[in-house]
């Protein structure tokens, strides 16, 4: 049993020992003068002054554990705000932490914060799982005409009563860091009368996604937060933090709860094209943080060849320019770090970049968060209308086709001209037809610029390669590397650390001391 520091913000350090605070208690109050350091020890808690910190350093313990522990307290104290109080813990009231999925898998993240007194109920994250129990990739399509029981039952919806459509509402609010649907994909079963806090980026994206890709998440009552502009869900104060990720407008959060700084990561990097933010804050980082829930994606992962963005933008670059056909371009139309990339790549190779609607929708909704990605209308950028692209466009706005029709091209004008084109692909059947289509047009290259596992788990490879098309991997993770996960703990200092999102938990505590790994459904007491 040991004493701990608190400011009126929470947690500051362990303070000493029982043992520890009974020797420098007495010894103290026999030596000191000064009547402030006196009140501070008789009752436990005293303004933080100048009087007070130099009455205690003025006094000179021969005894090495005393002095030791005046020296702890003096440099706490420098970290309060303006009250200070030796606490052991006891009364001190603290939020309830339970990760409902993602303690031990990477995917299907669900964390819930309870407040003491049980009126405020914060659920961040409530995502789709990407392996099953027994670590096979999580297939979607073989649940979707599950009923919402069934789900649960199925265990594919964490159990946290009070958060479904088919209970009464007890959640207070439902906090979501970004457009990835491993960290919202169940959003459609949430009771539609909790509120919901998002990103206006990750709101866009949630709604190109509900036309294009057949999600269907309520957006309608969503909230949306600024980044670094402090709001309050019941009785928590929540900071967001824009974050480095392949999604855009990612939000990592500062939650401010019964006196607890607890910081959530979501899922970061420092290597994209906004590394400069993971930069920023480390340099400047929060402080007095009590609990970190880092994200661990990349633990157990190779780090590729690419280190960072900048270099996967050379190497699309190198490989277009060196190649005389067609380029095939695999990738995510909501990584818009990728988007950049392989449009400056084609650009500066001379080449035209050849996207699709869903695409160039993307782009034109971004466009009022990241005024500086590529649009359909900029030179060299053109879009190739399909079908089933057009009949979802139209169900949405059928302006919207008109508007993206000035920037048009036909298969034709590829098939006639197949040399200076870069085409974004999908790994679809629409794609597969396409290609098929061009395959005596020129000799083509297809470049796969995403997570490995994807091309690991689908039969395009073989695909191309009975076509005659060579494939070649440039891609840089969207997850933080070993050493920047290091440097944001360097830089935050955190009491506790908590993995998530990590498949490695364990490899935390070889890389930190003061790690708490956590279960499942496990509820601990911050
Ligand atoms: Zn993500």
């Amino acid at each position: 049993m040991g004493y701990y520091l608190y400011d009126a913000n929470g947690y500051i350090g362990d303070l000493a020992s029982n043992h520890g605070l009974w020797l420098m208690s007495e010894y103290v109050t026999q030596v000191t003068d000064e009547p402030q350091v006196k009140r501070f020890f008789e009752e436990g808690e005293a303004p933080v002054t100048k009087e007070l910190i130099a009455g205690l350093k003025a006094i000179h313990c021969r005894d090495r554990d005393i002095a030791a522990t005046i020296d702890n307290l003096v440099d706490l104290l420098a970290r309060c705000d303006t009250i200070a109080i030796i606490s052991d813990g006891t009364d001190v009231v603290s939020p309830e932490l339970t990760i409902h999925r993602g303690t031990h898998e990477i995917g299907g993240s669900c964390v819930e914060l309870c407040s003491n007194s049980g009126n405020t109920r914060l659920i961040i994250d409530i995502g789709l799982p990407l392996v099953n129990a027994d670590m096979s990739p999580f297939d979607w399509g073989t649940h979707r005409k599950s009923t919402l029981p069934q789900l649960l039952t199925e265990k594919i919806l964490p159990p946290v009563d009070g958060l479904y459509e088919n209970d009464k509402p007890a959640i207070t609010a439902v906090l979501l860091s970004h457009a990835h649907l491993d960290h919202y994909g169940l959003l459609q079963f949430v009771h539609s009368d909790i509120p919901l806090y998002i990103s206006m980026g990750t709101k866009s994206l949630a709604e190109v996604s509900n036309v294009f890709l057949n999600t269907s998440v309520k957006l309608d009552n969503a909230k949306t937060f600024e980044m670094w502009q402090p709001f309050e869900v019941g009785e928590f104060k929540i900071t967001p933090y824009l974050m480095d990720h392949s999604a855009p407008d990612a939000a990592a959060f500062l939650i401010e709860a019964d006196g607890q700084r607890i910081f959530y990561t979501g899922d970061f990097r420092g290597h994209g094209r906004k590394g400069i933010l993971l930069e920023r804050l480390t340099k400047d980082p929060p402080h007095h943080i009590t609990y970190l829930i880092m994200e661990g994606s990349m633990l157990g992962r190779d780090e590729g060849l690419y280190p960072d963005e900048n270099s996967v933008e050379q190497a699309l670059h190198d490989l277009i320019l060196s190649h005389k056909g067609l380029s095939y371009i695999f990738t995510s139309s909501q990584n818009l770090d990728r988007l950049v990339s392989i449009y400056r790549a084609a650009r500066h190779s001379g080449k035209t970049l050849v996207i699709d609607l869903y695409t160039a929708f993307v782009l034109d909704k971004l466009s009022t968060i990241s005024p500086s990605i590529p649009q359909f209308d900029w030179k060299g950028v053109r879009v190739l209308y399909s079908y089933y692209h057009a009949q979802k466009l139209a169900d949405l706005d059928k302006a919207l086709l008109y508007k993206y029709k000035r920037a048009k091209i036909e298969l034709e004008e590829i098939r006639d001209n197949p040399n200076d084109k870069v085409l974004l692909a999908k790994d679809s059947r629409y794609f597969r037809g396409i290609i098929t289509k061009l395959k005596d047009s020129s000799k083509a290259i297809a470049i796969f610029s995403m997570w490995h596992g994807y091309l690991e788990r689908s039969d395009l490879g073989q695909f191309l390669e009975s076509h005659g098309i060579p494939i070649t991997e440039i891609h840089t993770s969207g997850h933080a590397y070993v050493s920047q996960l290091k440097n944001l703990v360097d830089a935050l200092k955190p009491r506790w650390i908590i993995p998530i999102h990590t498949f490695y938990p364990e490899k935390f505590q070889e890389m930190f001391p003061n790690v708490i790994q956590l279960n499942d459904g496990e509820a601990i007491s911050l």
